[in-house]
């Protein structure tokens, strides 16, 4: 199913300190499929996310999806992209270097803005059926694992933004 997703800056559900999930059973792994689907249909202002977290969909559990390899060069989505599930994901790492890239929001529809976060991350996360999972991400896959990681904590991109946001009104084409 898709979901309606939820949005507004001053929408308490984005600013929820989301809960560990502590049963991975068949019931959470069809919510990670309606996640999934959620985030790669068009949405009714023409998008589909890169990332997306359970808060974005009324829900409070700790589970995210990060497209890895999302972008090509050319900030295009890239076709040999791949979403992965996270449940409970965490950050073992993360390096010194940090770099800003422009960021938008699925919740926060049309808004771009600078922000600043780490480089790389050691990550961890289990799988929806429950297998461990570390991995080293850097680039956008980084990126999205923590803009996602701070959505399960509540904290939306507008929060870490240095200046002030750029407003992109919706083209027919995207
Ligand atoms: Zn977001």
């Amino acid at each position: 199913m898709i979901y309606p997703i939820q949005t507004g800056e001053q929408n308490p559900i984005l600013h929820t300190v989301c809960s560990p999930v502590e049963r991975f059973d068949a019931a959470l792994e069809n919510f990670a499929e309606d996640l999934i689907t959620t985030m790669t249909t068009k949405n009714e202002y023409g998008q589909i996310g890169v990332g997306i977290a359970a808060p974005q969909v009324g829900d409070t559990r700790r589970v995210m999806v990060v497209t890895m390899n999302a972008f090509d060069s050319e900030r295009n989505l890239h076709k040999r992209r791949k979403v992965q599930v996270m449940v409970n994901p965490e950050i073992l790492h993360e390096s010194n270097l940090q770099v800003t890239l422009e960021e938008g929001c699925l919740s926060l529809p049309h808004l771009y803005g600078d922000v600043r976060r780490a480089a790389r991350v050691h990550a961890a996360w289990y799988t929806p059926s429950g297998t461990r999972v570390e991995k080293k991400l850097s680039g956008w896959d980084a990126r999205i694992f923590l803009h996602e990681l701070d959505h399960l904590n509540g904290i939306l991109f507008t929060e870490r933004m240095s200046g002030s946001p750029s407003y992109e009104p919706p083209t027919d084409e995207k």
